[in-house]
């Protein structure tokens, strides 16, 4: 179930206020730990402080993530109270050859392009995205929008489907969601959601000129996240990139454990596929800062995107010991409101904006 935060636009811009300066604080070489997000000495409202149950998680992320600029986002991302910043939208980059990233700013899509057509990972917030940023950020890459076949929705928010209908329409592309997520969208009936098509089953594989995407039920943010395991090319050499398909935890206890049996059954598939780079739908993970790395460094450099398998493996350990913080947040916080109260209290300290 989605519980949005209903922020007063006070809320919303202490939330954005906080959120720069955390970025700074996490892209700062060498800032104490202490002065991370979620520490007890972190300038916090008393709502969103961490109780001593959750600390303990919270630390063992934070030394995990050492001084690693992509774990040190995901750590600020999953921290109580986190936002996404208002960044604006910016030029597509290809981050291999044969994957595009067209980013409107706080929320990205992906294309993968093969020699049949393009999947598009995602499809952004709206029709007007899909003609101002994914069709002319094809253009920009030499890409044919008019070859898109499919659009694979991660999950059914508005912030990844709004686009998806848009090339149903032009160029006849399938669109692919998960079951539980089409259900979503037929209770919730939002603006710009897709006509119901195709579902994706747990593990599908989606084959298009020679190129086979994974996909995989990675629930959690909503009921029927689904996350992909994408084959990319560097030149002659092929990796395995995984794209995790909703990050912001849900409120309740039972969600968050929902998600986090998500993050230990992915964690294993990327393992078998030999899992060795990170991609995300949303500025989570220090990827536009990476992407603007990898479109002004000489060619031969190393692709900022490719982790290598420990340092991916790594980032999902981050996410497990994150989530297990957030789970020990909601249960005190739903001890403290007594039984009635339970999940309306763990929301309050949870501070979830599931709806992105
Ligand atoms: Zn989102
Ligand atoms: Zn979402």
């Amino acid at each position: 179930m989605i519980r949005p935060t209903r922020r007063t636009a006070t809320d919303a811009d202490f939330a954005r206020r906080r959120l720069a300066q955390l970025a700074v604080l996490g892209l700062t070489a060498g800032a104490a730990p202490a002065a991370l997000p979620g520490s007890a000495s972190a300038a916090t409202p008393s709502s969103v402080k961490a109780p001593s149950a959750s600390r303990a998680h919270y630390d063992r992320a934070r030394r995990l993530a050492a001084d690693d600029p992509v774990l040190r986002a995901l750590v600020t991302a999953l921290t109580p109270g986190s936002g996404l910043p208002p960044l604006p939208a910016r030029a597509p980059v290809k981050l291999f050859d044969n994957l595009v990233l067209l980013s409107a700013g706080w929320v990205s899509a992906m294309a993968v392009l093969t020699d049949d057509g393009i999947v598009l990972i995602d499809a952004l917030t709206s029709p007007a995205d899909a003609e101002g940023v994914i069709i002319p950020g094809l253009r920009a890459v030499g890409a044919d929008p008019a070859a898109i076949r499919h659009v694979v929705v991660t999950h059914g928010h508005a912030d990844h489907f709004g686009g998806a209908q848009t090339f149903a329409d032009r160029y006849g592309a399938r669109v692919h969601m998960s079951p539980a997520d089409w259900d979503l969208l037929d209770r919730t009936r939002p603006a710009d959601a897709p006509v119901r098509d195709l579902d994706i089953a747990d593990g599908a594989q989606l084959t298009l000129g020679g190129t086979t995407i994974e996909l995989h039920h990675t629930p959690g943010h909503t009921p029927g996240t689904v996350s992909p395991v994408i084959p990319v090319q560097a030149g002659r050499r092929h990796h395995s990139a995984m794209l995790w398909g909703g990050l912001n935890p849900p409120s309740t206890v039972a969600e968050l454990r929902t998600f986090l049996a998500s993050v230990h059954s992915f964690r294993a598939v990327m393992r078998r596929a030999n899992v060795e780079v990170e991609l995300s739908n949303h500025p989570n993970d220090h990827g536009l800062e990476r992407a603007e790395q990898l479109r002004h460094q000489p060619p031969g450099a190393a692709n900022p995107f490719l982790l290598g398998g420990p340092r991916t493996q790594r980032y999902m350990a981050v996410m497990d010991a994150m989530l297990r913080g957030r789970i020990a947040d909601a249960e005190e916080a739903a001890g403290a409101a007594g039984t009635g109260a339970g999940a309306r209290g763990a929301h309050t300290v949870a501070a979830s904006h599931a709806r992105c």
